[in-house]
C-alpha cells in the first residue's frame, strides 16, 4: 500500500481517484510480468510517466484506467499491478505486507509504515527466480528491450497540477 505522492498524482493525472483508497493510498500487488497476459484491448495499452525518469505507470487509454507499474527497462523483472479495478476475491492476494509512505496520505489518523525491506527483498527475490529459471516474458518491453508504446511524459505543470489537486482536496 503506497500513500507516495507520486502514486497519487499518478492516478490523478488520469482522473482516477477511484484507483486510490479513502486517504489517497495506492495498493498494489506485486508480481513478475510473464504473469500478466493482455488477452485483449492491446492498442489501449498506455504508459505515462510523471517526469522523464519517472517510473512507467501503464494504464488503459480507453478509461484511463491505471493497471501495472514497471521501471523504465525490463532489466529488473517487477511489475506491480493495481488492485483498485481487479475483480474477484482480493483476499486471494494475501494480506498488505508493506505501509509506505503513510505520512504522504490525504489528512487523518497516522498511518504508520512497515514491511518496506520485506516488500524490497521480495522483488529483488522474484526478479532472481525468474532469471534463474529464464522466465522474463514481459507485455510491457519489446525485444530490444524498448516499451511497446511510447511513454507520455506530465510537462512541470501537469505534475504540478496533478499534485496541487490532492492538496486543494
Ligand atoms: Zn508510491
Amino acid at each position: 500500500m503506497c500513500y507516495c505522492k507520486d502514486c497519487q498524482a499518478g492516478a490523478r493525472a488520469l482522473g482516477a481517484d477511484f484507483a486510490l483508497n479513502d486517504r489517497g493510498g495506492t495498493e498494489i500487488f506485486q508480481t513478475v510480468p510473464s504473469h500478466i497476459d493482455i488477452t485483449q484491448g492491446q492498442d489501449h495499452l498506455a504508459c505515462l510517466r510523471l517526469s522523464p525518469n519517472g517510473l512507467m505507470r501503464w494504464y488503459a487509454a480507453c478509461c484511463d484506467t491505471p493497471m501495472f507499474n514497471t521501471l523504465a527497462t525490463p532489466k529488473l523483472v517487477f511489475s506491480g499491478v493495481a488492485t483498485a479495478n481487479l475483480r474477484g476475491d482480493l483476499n486471494d492476494l494475501g494480506p498488505v505486507i508493506a505501509v509506505n509512505k503513510g505520512e504522504c496520505a490525504t489528512p487523518g489518523a497516522e498511518i504508520k509504515n512497515y514491511g518496506y525491506l520485506r516488500a524490497g527483498w521480495n522483488i529483488m527475490k522474484r526478479n532472481l527466480a525468474a532469471k534463474l529459471r529464464g522466465d522474463c516474458k514481459t507485455p510491457f518491453f519489446d525485444d530490444t528491450g524498448g516499451p511497446v508504446v511510447t511513454p507520455r511524459v506530465l510537462s512541470l505543470e501537469e505534475r504540478k497540477a496533478a499534485t496541487l489537486d490532492h492538496l486543494t482536496g
